[in-house]
């Protein structure tokens, strides 16, 4: 029996003692000496705490910077993210502000943090989950202030489970060797925790209730896959988990080839990617490339030229690539759009529907996608995101085909375009099943809320028969039905999808091995059975 239980976010078993990160530095009540240093004289006074704002700010900038410098991929990106955080400049007025009406530098950064963590809450999705990474610099900035140490990863010289409130960009890029796992007791499954722990093959847990009562040392096993903690007694019990992952990681490790079930029934695995970088050998091509990574935090609109290249960097590498276009709003805020503030975003102008408002982007980007494609000699897929009716894939698939793209799809990410799917597959050539936002849609359930995990499971009846309308539908039209959601990248859960009649699975790319020999160890009609 589990003792602890969260989101499995990154798979894979660990085990070993905990280790509880430092908290962050306490402020100290307003300095005595600080009052009387105002009443001398308020204005030098004011000054010097307006530096010691902009000093530490500037201080936690660089060295973020720094780190970055060091870092690669994904790590990188977000350290530089941060970065630019500490550097904005209404963080910094707002700091000095504080300190111009009489608070000292650490309580004028403590305020000016709070402000600015109350409008990330306010904007909701994304921007809300990188409120750790807010607090974060926070803590920073507040220790160089005082002069403590900086907040971070313990070090105590033998191997550890990351035991935190939640980790920051920084905190997960600086991860040694000697992290055997992740467990978090806030984050959601697109927090940073979560994409950096997949990109290091750390298994995590996020979202775990009681995590941070675990006590330094307890030995525990980690299951990434399940989400699932439990208490260990002994140092053989931990080896013994520890033993069977290394197996499990030498076995996927030989693992190669093309999908196929144990009696050859093929079915593709390809990857979901954000950008060339994410590209390995390892699958059969790109089920899913989402556009809008390339673009994310952008305040002016990507150019054709820009747009072209990028496209083209991965149709050079990439056998198959099925493009998604932008899929814009609540939890992937692309600012250079400027979309309007509304009251409930997950169900407003999103993905497609930002077409309703900003029809030449669309356009600019088939006609980039058109010309990567040219360049390369490809023939990539192209699909759309949020499409909730038949009309919508038509006039998409004529603007599609107008631009000269070849094979023209939709996502079923809406229950309506899955009542739809036979309609659909009269417009398109091919569905693509987004079961994150399928699960959202269908069981009205914010897919990033920690607390809903059970209703956002894929294994729920009500998004599998959802799956079985398109699949079915697809096997009718003779056209390819795949799923590029998570669920895709579920090894348990992948021949499921492959006996309702998927023909492609698209998934991270650890994800892939497990996958394929999940496959290959089950026959089509042992998949189908499994229903
Ligand atoms: C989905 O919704 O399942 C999907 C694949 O798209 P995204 O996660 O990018 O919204
Ligand atoms: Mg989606």
């Amino acid at each position: 029996m589990p003792d602890l239980a969260g989101l499995g976010v990154s798979p894979g078993l660990a085990a070993g003692p905990v280790m509880r990160m430092a908290g962050p530095p306490a402020l100290p009540a307003p300095q005595e000496a600080a009052a009387e240093a105002w009443m001398a004289d308020p204005k030098a006074e004011a000054n010097a705490q307006r530096a010691a704002v902009a000093e530490a700010l500037a201080a936690v900038a660089l060295e973020l910077n720094e780190r970055a410098e060091k870092a690669e991929g994904p790590a990188r990106e977000v350290l530089e993210a941060q970065a630019m955080m500490a550097e904005d400049p209404m963080l910094l007025e707002g700091a000095q502000a504080h300190a111009a009406q009489g608070l000292d530098a650490a309580h004028a950064l403590q305020a000016a943090f709070d402000e600015h963590r109350q409008a990330f809450l306010a904007a909701g999705g994304y921007i809300a989950e990188r409120v750790a990474d807010l607090d974060d610099l926070r803590h920073r900035a507040i220790a160089h202030v005082l002069g403590l140490p900086m907040p971070g990863i313990p070090a105590p010289g033998h191997p550890f489970v990351l035991v935190a409130e939640d980790l920051s960009p920084a905190d997960t890029a600086t991860l040694g060797p000697d992290v055997l796992a992740i467990v978090t007791e806030q984050g959601g499954p697109t927090s940073h925790t979560a994409i950096l722990a997949r990109s290091k093959g750390l298994p995590a847990i996020v979202a775990c209730a009681g995590a941070r009562d675990l006590p330094d040392s307890a030995l525990v096993a980690i299951d990434g896959t399940t989400g699932t903690v439990t208490r260990l007694e002994t140092a053989e019990q931990a080896a013994e988990v520890n033993e069977r992952q290394r197996s499990e990681t030498a076995r996927l490790s030989a693992s190669t080839g093309p999908g196929r079930t144990a009696d050859g029934h093929p079915v593709e695995l390809l990857l979901n990617i954000g950008s060339a970088q994410d590209l390995v050998k390892d699958a059969e091509g790109v089920g899913l490339f989402r556009t809008e990574f390339l673009f994310l935090g952008r305040r002016t609109e990507p150019t054709f030229d820009e747009q072209a290249d990028a496209y083209a960097e991965v149709f050079k590498a990439a056998p198959k690539v099925v493009v998604r276009t932008l899929d814009a709003g609540t939890d992937k805020p692309l600012p250079f759009l400027d979309l309007p503030e509304e009251n409930n975003p997950a169900l407003g102008i999103r993905g497609l529907r930002v077409d309703r408002v900003r029809p030449a982007v669309l356009d600019t980007q088939l006609a980039a996608i058109a010309e990567a494609a040219r360049r390369t000699g490809a023939a990539p897929w192209v699909m759309a995101p949020m499409v909730a009716t038949r009309q919508e894939a038509a006039a998409f698939a004529e603007r599609a085909r107008g631009h000269g793209i070849g094979r023209v799809g939709v996502m079923i990410e809406v229950p309506a375009a899955a009542l739809m799917a036979d309609e659909l597959l009269e417009e398109v050539d091919f569905l693509s099943i987004g079961t994150n936002d399928l699960s959202q849609y269908a069981f009205a359930a914010d897919r990033q809320h920690p607390g809903l995990a059970d209703l956002l499971d894929p294994w729920q009846p009500a998004l599998l028969r959802l799956v079985r309308l398109c699949a079915e539908a697809g096997l009718r039209a003779g056209k390819p039905v795949g799923v590029c959601g998570e669920a895709a990248g579920d090894a348990r859960l992948a021949p499921v999808l492959v006996g309702l009649g998927v023909t492609s699975l698209s998934m991270a790319a650890v994800r892939v091995p497990a996958v394929r020999e999940a496959l290959k160890a089950l026959t089509l009609a042992e998949c189908q059975r499994l229903l």
